[in-house]
């Protein structure tokens, strides 16, 4: 049995033979070598098809996913090819709470090409499925951070005959193996932490049906919505130290929890590893260990500004994962939250210095 830390170590690099690099840069060729007509055609003819370094880095998300992984250009284009698998055999189940661009996209892009979709919240048992050809569920919720029962959806959905996609972004295949749990798709926006520096744009879908898995890779080399091979290079490489990040995270967020918990300017505190979150039992059956994305509710918009101004560790950005830690005010997206919500992406920082930091910002509010 081979550890997650060993897995994101040692996925997808391959042993080699001597004098070949032991860590081998990105392939960018865009075209390769054909042969002659009478030759196979190989694997490797056009970048838009097929990458050695994509394959790289497929390997050691498969494994980890526990399924067989296609990386595409972002989590937004992942999506986008699962939802349009479901498209094609009925009505489409969204979380009404989620990332609001698969929201978007599903009444945009679809909804107009006669596709139904509907719409229900993450925390609840999934409702009648009469129709629907897929559910995708988010869990943890971004930015709501509520849980969904993954067993009790994949049950559900199969006994309606639907397939049930996870996007699972927020826990990263450390954190949860919705495979393992029934889902039939697993989705991810490696933007987040699994490539973790902030510097990569990059989504991944990983099934176990030989089927789903082609159509996803004649999907991705149709629609085109493919990774630059240097892309998918940086994301091995940060990949190789998701298992150390996510342990920091974790216990600077497990740090701040009850920092916030007690502070008069806080309400509403959210992370599925707290015991004594509403989520934490069902976030426990089914999730292998924490991370460090969690929100909590200041006042108005502009508690958050003397918040953040106040700062000197917590910076103002969108996404999550990296090793800074950044807050996010999700209001400002049009995500129906409180106007003081703030999702905070807990770093790699030391936890002294990160509560320290944390409280001063809170005291700073003007109460
Ligand atoms: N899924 C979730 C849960 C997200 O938070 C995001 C982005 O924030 C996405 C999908 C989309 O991913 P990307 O930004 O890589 O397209």
């Amino acid at each position: 049995m081979i550890g997650d830390g060993t897995r994101c170590v040692h996925g997808g690099h391959g042993g080699g033979a001597p004098g070949t690099p032991l860590h081998p840069g990105p392939v960018l060729s865009s075209t390769f070598q054909l042969g002659l007509p009478s030759d196979p055609t190989p694997t490797d003819f056009y970048g838009r098809a097929d990458n050695p370094t994509w394959r790289g880095l497929e390997s050691a998300i498969g494994s980890l996913d526990g399924g067989d992984c296609t990386v595409f250009a972002s989590g937004m284009a992942a999506i986008a090819a699962v939802l349009r698998i479901g498209a094609r055999a009925g009505a489409l189940l969204l979380p009404s709470d989620g990332y609001y661009l698969a929201r978007a996209l599903a009444a945009d892009e679809l909804v107009p090409l006669g596709v139904e979709v509907r719409e229900a919240p993450s925390a609840a048992p999934l409702p009648p499925l009469d129709g629907v050809a897929l559910v995708l569920l988010e869990t943890p919720s971004n930015p709501g951070l509520e849980v969904a029962d993954i067993a009790a959806a994949a049950e559900a959905a199969h006994e309606a005959g639907a397939l049930l996609a996870v996007d699972n972004t927020t826990a990263t295949p450390l954190g949860q193996r919705p495979l393992e749990l029934g889902a039939d798709l697993v989705v991810a926006s490696d933007t987040k932490a699994l490539a973790g520096h902030g510097d990569v744009v990059l989504g991944h879908v990983t099934a176990r049906d030989p089927e789903l898995v082609e159509r996803l890779r004649a999907a991705r080399s149709r629609g085109g919505a493919v990774p630059g091979p240097m892309e998918a290079w940086l994301a091995h490489r940060g990949l190789a130290t998701l298992d150390l990040r996510l342990e920091r995270q974790a216990s600077n967020a497990a740090a701040l929890v009850p920092v916030l918990r007690a502070h008069p300017a806080v309400t509403d505190v959210r992370w599925p590893g707290d015991p004594d979150d509403p989520a934490h039992a069902v976030a426990a059956r089914q999730m292998r260990r924490w991370n460090g994305v969690l929100r909590f509710t200041l006042a108005s918009e502009t508690a958050v500004g003397e918040f953040l101004a106040a700062s000197r560790l917590v910076g103002s950005a969108t996404s999550f994962g990296g090793p800074r830690s950044t807050a996010d005010r999700r209001h400002r997206w049009g995500d129906a939250v409180a106007p003081g919500l703030l999702r905070l992406s807990v770093g790699c920082e030391d936890p002294e210095d990160l509560v320290t930091d944390v409280s001063r910002a809170l005291d700073a509010i003007t109460r």
